[in-house]
């Protein structure tokens, strides 16, 4: 048996987003690169930077 990595293109998919190139909905995927993730359109090829998103807030109590 052969081990392969886990490492599989998983493609987040950003549902109801419109691409703002070719303006198609749902053809526009997450595409983490290094510390910056990347918009990327499947239709026309648009890529755009994405800024980090926040989600979880750092609790700092001290
Ligand atoms: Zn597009």
């Amino acid at each position: 048996m052969t081990q392969l990595p886990k490492r599989k293109l998983s493609r987040r998919f950003i549902a109801g987003a419109s691409c703002p190139e070719c303006k198609n909905i749902d053809t526009t995927y997450i595409d983490p690169r290094q510390e910056t993730e990347f918009r990327v359109c499947i239709r026309c090829g648009f890529e755009e930077p994405r800024e980090p998103v926040v989600d979880a807030k750092p609790l700092r109590f001290q």
